[in-house]
């Protein structure tokens, strides 16, 4: 039994469509046969293939993977939260209708979470009961809207809502930092920065005490392993042991709220998911392909099947504890 719990969709949206949200920089999606291309206006910015956006060829890419459950959410470039809410509701909407449209393809394996306007927590709230209304699983947010990183205030706001409703929480890194300069080529931002975005806010929540305030009952993951975090951890805990500075916001040592969150094992090294395993327990990973994408694990599971771990463990990651984390059937 295999449940991917982290793979992408982008829906066939035309330019026309996509103007009515931004008509700079909204993204579309061009496609010539199975070959498609996702555009910002007359930009192409990632050229992807048709299990992206072909429910049928999903399903097949699914049997070929053998993947029983594979729980799809936006491609980060649609979240939109630098756009005025008027705009970026409806649009929202939008993407999380077209979503459950892709999965009743076949609702029993296509599972999907929702996009939420994550710059209004008011809305963003909303849009994820809606959504849950709707069919959504859970939600994907973005791991931080522009300045406010997760331990905002109105981030806060909304993850209390979601522990509130019950609905789970995906944290995926995007609009990575460093900036065209630092990041010049070579996929630097998604190397480099990506990692380091989710270790941000991992440790935003961490060390401003955060989970002192959140519901225990929060439904939380973090995409890619979460990132570079659990190389890291003894580094977090040495500062907060050695610093005051480090301690002033967090109580307990950093290493003490592992068990408030979940992560993938989209790692793609054998040693890379012992630590993790090791260090977040095999009860808190969960697999996660990143697919349709290149960087995605292109063998979804072949990591954890062929890993040193014991079954029991790779029972659990492969799929026992994406059904409880889901509250899948
Ligand atoms: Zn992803």
């Amino acid at each position: 039994m295999k449940i991917d719990i982290h793979s992408h969709f982008f829906p066939k949206i035309s330019q026309q469509e996509a103007a009515r949200l931004d008509v700079e920089r909204a993204p579309w999606l061009a496609t010539h046969g199975r070959e498609g291309q996702i555009m910002l206006n007359n930009q192409p910015f990632r050229p992807v293939y048709d299990a992206l956006w072909d429910a049928e060829r999903r399903l097949e890419h699914l049997d070929e993977q053998q993947i029983d459950i594979q729980i799809m959410c936006a491609t980060p470039v649609m979240f939109a939260y630098d756009v005025a809410i008027e705009r970026a509701l409806p649009w929202a909407q939008l993407m999380n209708d077209k979503a459950l449209e892709m999965a009743s393809a076949n609702p029993q394996r296509l599972k999907v979470l929702a996009q939420v306007p994550l710059q209004d927590s008011d809305a963003a709230c909303r849009e994820a009961s809606r959504a849950k209304a709707c069919g959504h699983i859970g939600v994907q947010i973005g791991n931080h809207v522009g300045a406010k990183d997760l331990d905002h205030e109105s981030l806060i706001t909304f993850l209390t809502h979601c522990a509130r409703e019950e609905i789970p929480v995906l944290v995926h890194p995007w609009d990575m930092m460093g900036g065209a300069d630092r990041m010049k080529k070579w996929m630097l931002p998604w190397l480099v920065a990506m990692p380091a975005e989710t270790q941000l806010a991992i440790l935003s929540l961490i060390l401003s005490g955060a989970f002192e305030r959140l519901p225990r009952n929060l439904k939380l993951c973090f995409a890619h392993g979460g990132g570079s975090f659990a190389y890291l951890m003894g580094r977090v805990d040495n500062a907060w042991e050695q610093r005051d500075i480090v301690r002033e916001d967090c109580p307990q040592k950093p290493s003490s709220y592992l068990d408030r969150f979940y992560v993938d094992s989209a790692v793609f090294d054998p040693r890379a998911l012992q630590l993790l395993v090791e260090t977040m327990g095999a009860d808190r990973v969960m697999l996660g392909s990143d697919a349709p994408f290149p960087l995605g694990e292109q063998q979804v599971g072949h990591l954890v099947s062929h890993s040193a771990l014991p079954e029991e463990s790779k029972r659990q990651i492969l799929a026992a504890n994406a059904r409880s984390f889901f509250s899948l059937a």
